[in-house]
């Protein structure tokens, strides 16, 4: 009797930590820890209480947005705000928008006469997380653009005027476009300044076997993050750090 209980006990542990297995690979994007428990921990001791009340809130109002799943964690979005501190950055751009929490982030750490070049294109969802932007007073350092970034870049690089002047530059749109924008990017942002590629562990699946059960959006885009490691990797002109927060980050310091 008591061996079948302590065998129905045992069924039903695996049966619970294959659940905890593939709800922690359900949020892969948001946590490459060991341990959903661990993650929580982060947040609840060092993340949320230190929160600005206007990221909390528009974090709040993200979450009852249907595509939800693309907002930077919180984590991230503390880890952004701390970077762009450390490194004085004033003048920045954002690929990648959505409702706004990375670019709250970063208006949040920017002087009052920081300048963000934000693009996305969606302008809907921007206006979303707009009035939170504007209630939090920095809504003056950010200049907007509804479109493809790409073009933009391009014109940035036309101009003249624009090379090597950017502090920062955070990636979080059209992963098949990375590499095209890293072209441009390190032409834009200044020696010593830093590109942050997101998504560049893209849920864990650039190290799994191509064979492995996958979404099929991130089977689709897994190609294109592969070859943007490899070529952040071998490319001289940067140092890089990728770093496991949110889904991974990957740091360029322009050397040359
Ligand atoms: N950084 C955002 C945040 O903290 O919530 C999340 C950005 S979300 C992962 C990716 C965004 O990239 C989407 O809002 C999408 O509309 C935008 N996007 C996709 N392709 C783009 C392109 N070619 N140019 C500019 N934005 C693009
Ligand atoms: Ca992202």
């Amino acid at each position: 009797m008591a061996a079948v209980a302590s065998e129905v006990q045992a069924q039903a542990q695996a049966q619970s930590d294959a659940e905890q297995k593939s709800r922690h690979q359900e949020i892969g994007h948001k946590s490459l820890l060991q341990s959903d428990a661990l993650y929580q921990y982060i947040l609840e001791t060092s993340v949320y209480p230190r929160e600005p009340e206007s990221m909390r809130e528009l974090r709040e109002l993200t979450a009852k947005h249907p595509w939800n799943l693309m907002t930077t964690s919180a984590d991230e979005g503390l880890f952004l705000n701390m970077l762009l501190k450390l490194i004085n950055a004033k003048k920045t751009m954002e690929i990648g928008v959505y409702t706004g929490y990375s670019l709250l982030a970063t208006a949040l750490a920017l002087p009052d006469d920081g300048k963000i070049l934000a693009m996305d294109i969606n302008r809907e969802n921007y206006e979303l997380g707009l009035p939170v932007i504007e209630k939090a007073g920095v809504a003056h350092k950010i200049d907007f653009r509804e479109g493809p970034a790409l073009p933009v870049l391009d014109d940035l690089l036309a101009g003249g005027a624009s090379r090597g002047s950017f502090d920062f530059v955070f990636v979080d749109a059209d992963k098949d476009n990375y590499l095209n924008y890293h072209r441009r990017l390190v032409e834009l942002v200044r020696v010593g300044g830093v590109i942050a590629y997101d998504n560049t562990l893209w849920n864990g699946s650039v190290a799994a076997p191509p064979d492995s059960p996958m979404r099929k959006y991130i089977r689709y885009y897994r190609d294109f993050v592969l070859e943007v490691n490899k070529a952040l990797a071998a490319d001289q002109r940067i140092e890089i750090c990728q770093l496991p927060v949110g889904d991974g980050i990957t740091l360029c310091r322009r050397v040359s």
